[in-house]
């Protein structure tokens, strides 16, 4: 004889007061719990999960915050995922985040007691990771800090001279030439797609002109006969000369030599440098201005500053970014080939202990949409049959990795060495189906 299912699913309430629910309801919260318990009463009815194992089967469903959020293995061997959030931020961001969470002394001088330039302790990191720079202030974002400037030294119908190969699209259809012309802002494009030259700029520049501004085309090379105009040559013309150098780099690195920096872009006489600060850069989404005192100033005091406004959390995360030691991106970078290879075959030899078809391989990474773009960083990755990519995606931690010829490839160079147990696991499970 067999029992009808329905008649023994436990009800909603005893499950709710099982002693091993009360860590995640307090962790969670009750409408969190409660959905998972409906979600494990279901399955109970389907005859999928017995009766007496509803209260661990529970604990499996829910998630660790009440967040959809789900972690990714970055083993894309694409260092900065703009779908997976750009810049990983290091522990010490991290921990920085937890802190400023509760109440800090953010915007308030404790010695006096009286109200203190909010973000201090960030401003001075940046200015001293910058020392050419006269001034600093941090916004929301890259684009935001584009917006700012165009705004402040452009808007109401002014002209901003831009060369026609630097009217560059950031991904997902943004366009900057259109984020800069809603700020009222006139675009006056110079020279050709390919080509531009200082006579081009100083013939366009007149009475009306708010500001050059050159923009670092951060995801697309051109190559072949062409030319461009460096801020060096465009000093002396009268109007301010601002750089968007896209990706955030603040001095310059040896592994990507084309790739523009702030110290140096300021030092060949630009006026302002922008960029963002979830690039290259390691950190948590903001847009970084650099650059001439009396410039910043000004943007510093905009009405529309306010609005473009950086959260306390960032400012945190930021500022340890700075101040701590090297953020996942910048380790990332600077993980040699051989050592990316050694940790490969390791983990190769590992699964294939348990009988899993895995072999180490070498990789070519990439920076991503964070800049450097055509540079290929050398890697290693995983080679695993390409049936598991879907399983590994679907798992959780979830892992990204790529399908390339018959294999699906996990490239460790944007993985954490830390994290490299929870990927033998995730592709073990994977495999198991
Ligand atoms: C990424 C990028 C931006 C936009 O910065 P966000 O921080 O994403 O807003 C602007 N300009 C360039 C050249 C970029 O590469």
């Amino acid at each position: 004889m067999t029992t009808d299912p329905r008649r023994t699913v436990p009800r909603t309430d005893d499950l709710l007061a099982d002693p091993a629910l009360a860590e995640p309801l307090a962790r969670l919260g009750r409408a969190e719990v409660k959905r998972g318990v409906v979600a494990v009463q279901q399955r109970v009815r389907a005859g999928e999960v017995d009766p007496g194992a509803a209260v661990s089967a529970v604990l499996e469903v829910l998630p660790e915050v009440p967040v959809e959020l789900v972690r990714v293995l970055n083993a894309t061997g694409v260092l900065l995922h703009t779908n997976l959030g750009r810049a990983a931020l290091s522990p010490a961001a991290v921990a920085a985040l937890a802190l400023a969470a509760g109440a800090t002394d953010v915007e308030l001088d404790l010695d006096t007691g009286a109200r203190g330039r909010r973000g201090r302790g960030a401003m001075a990191a940046l200015a001293a990771a910058v020392p050419a720079a006269g001034d600093v202030h941090v916004v929301n974002n890259g684009a935001a800090a584009l917006v700012l400037a165009a705004t402040a030294l452009a808007g109401g119908g002014r002209e901003m001279v831009i060369a026609r190969g630097e009217m560059v699209e950031i991904g997902d259809g943004f366009r900057l030439p259109d984020l800069l012309e809603s700020t009222g802002a006139r675009l006056r494009e110079v020279g050709t797609t390919n080509r531009v030259s200082r006579e081009d700029y100083a013939r366009a520049v007149g009475p009306d002109t708010g500001m050059i501004l050159k923009i670092h085309p951060s995801n697309f090379v051109v190559q072949g006969f062409t030319s461009s105009v460096g801020p060096a040559e465009l000093t002396g013309l009268g109007v301010p000369v601002v750089c968007d150098i896209g990706s955030g780099l603040l001095t310059p690195h040896p592994r990507l030599p084309e790739e523009p920096d702030a110290a140096t872009t300021l030092a060949s006489g630009a006026d302002l440098v922008i960029c963002s600060g979830d690039k290259l850069l390691g950190g948590p989404q903001a847009g970084l201005l650099l650059g001439d005192a009396d410039l910043v100033h000004q943007l510093r005091r905009h009405p529309l500053a306010r609005a473009l406004r950086v959260d306390k959390l960032i400012l945190a995360a930021f500022e340890a970014t700075l101040r701590g030691p090297a953020t996942p991106t910048a380790r990332g970078l600077d993980t040699g080939v051989a050592e990316l290879l050694a940790r490969a075959q390791r983990l190769a030899a590992r699964l294939a202990e348990d009988g899993v078809d895995a072999s180490a391989v070498a990789s070519a990474a990439t920076v991503g949409g964070g800049g450097a773009p055509g540079v290929e960083l050398d890697s290693a990755a995983l080679s695993l049959p390409a049936g598991v990519a879907r399983a590994l995606r679907t798992g959780r931690p979830a892992v990204l990795g790529r399908v390339e010829q018959g294999r699906c490839l996990l490239d460790l160079l944007a993985v954490d060495p830390a994290d490299d147990d929870d990927l033998l696991d995730a592709v073990r499970r994977a495999v198991a189906g």
